[in-house]
């Protein structure tokens, strides 16, 4: 019987968080000070990731999303990409930040991805590294253009709107999904940065950058799948597309379908749920396939209705996006 939790979504959309670590320090994700990262024993190894992964697949997982921290800093997550797809999943994607995706899109291609999220939040090379705290701007972008270059489809390029960086460049992102015809997604910025300095008037609405882009190219509603976090659209008059994913201003809870599994190998049922539950734990102590089956059905029951980012008494979750795996 397929996944569902006690609301009747269906779930069949999982995150796996490879790593807690990452190359860069975005603003809106990491701290500028060093964090404590998870003890090396403390993450899966790789063939604890597989088996979980295989008893989710036979509960009816078939999309699922490689991310991190940075997934390409974990050495062989290529052959993990490899294990996923002999698995028989459907739609194998991975989220990366791009600095070494020129080097390695080829191995991931091979190893069965379908399909890449590459960040990148800004096109001045100034903002770029005050943003990431690093200088990688054309490493990113010649990810970007290796990505292009494969066969991996649909390639698309990821923008977090922080009022007061970045919002100047919705414009310019969008001619850059013109130019290069990508799919240019926006991201409203959300509490889960480390610094723990958001404020709701740092998030640039979807609203707003529908009407900042349609007022310059006139946009078409794309058909999406009603579990898709974003909105697409279309030019009239040209290549490219625009997704708008709007968990602040528009949250799209009522048609989640999405379970991540952290570095940690700890299940969560919302990127903003209070807890989190220790299938490792599990691994480790010699649970059956069917035991850890049966505890993953009784922890997706109980997957929140909804995330509560725009309540009165809404606190943000302890583990922020590095550590959950976005
Ligand atoms: N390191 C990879 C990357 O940056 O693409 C994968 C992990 S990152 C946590 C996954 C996604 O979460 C990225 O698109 C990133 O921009 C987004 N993200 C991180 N912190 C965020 C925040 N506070 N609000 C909204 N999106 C955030
Ligand atoms: Fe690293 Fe991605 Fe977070 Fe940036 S958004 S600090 S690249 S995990």
């Amino acid at each position: 019987m397929p996944l569902a939790d006690k609301f009747g979504r269906q779930i069949t959309d999982l995150r796996i968080s490879v790593t807690d670590r990452c190359n860069f320090r975005c603003v809106y994700c990491r701290s500028a000070n060093p964090e404590n990262h998870m003890a090396e024993h403390a993450l899966l190894e790789w063939e604890e990731y597989e088996r979980l992964a295989r008893i989710l697949v036979s509960m009816g997982i078939h999309k699922i999303r490689v991310t991190g921290g940075e997934p390409l800093v974990r050495p062989g997550v290529e052959d993990f990409v490899a294990q996923l797809k002999a698995l028989g999943v459907q739609d194998l994607s991975m989220t990366t930040n791009g600095h070494l995706l020129a080097e390695r899109c080829d191995r991931l291609v091979a190893a069965g991805l379908n399909r890449i999220n590459i960040s990148l939040d800004s096109l001045d090379r100034d903002k770029f590294e005050q943003i990431t705290r690093t200088k990688t701007f054309d490493q990113v972008l010649a990810g970007i253009k290796a990505a292009q270059a494969s066969p991996l489809r649909p390639v698309k390029v990821n923008a977090v709107l922080v009022r007061g960086i970045n919002d100047g460049e919705v414009e310019a992102f969008a001619e850059f999904a013109r130019e290069h015809d990508i799919v240019m997604r926006f991201i409203e910025f959300m509490p889960l940065d480390a610094d723990r300095t958001w404020t709701r008037d740092q998030v640039v609405t979807a609203a707003e950058v529908h009407q900042r882009i349609s007022a310059r190219w006139p946009l078409i509603p794309v058909i999406h799948e009603r579990s898709e976090t974003a909105r697409k659209y279309r030019f009239v008059d040209g290549r490219g597309e625009i997704g708008l994913i709007a968990p602040v201003s528009h949250p799209f809870c009522g048609h989640c379908s999405r379970i991540r599994l952290t570095a940690d190998g700890k299940l969560r049922t919302c990127l903003f749920s209070k807890e989190d539950h220790d299938l490792k734990f599990m691994l480790r102590g010699g649970a059956t396939d069917r035991e850890i089956g049966d505890a993953i059905i009784a922890i997706v029951h109980k997957k929140e209705k909804g995330h509560r980012i725009n309540e009165a008494d809404f606190i943000p979750p302890s583990r922020t996006m590095v550590f959950i795996g976005g």
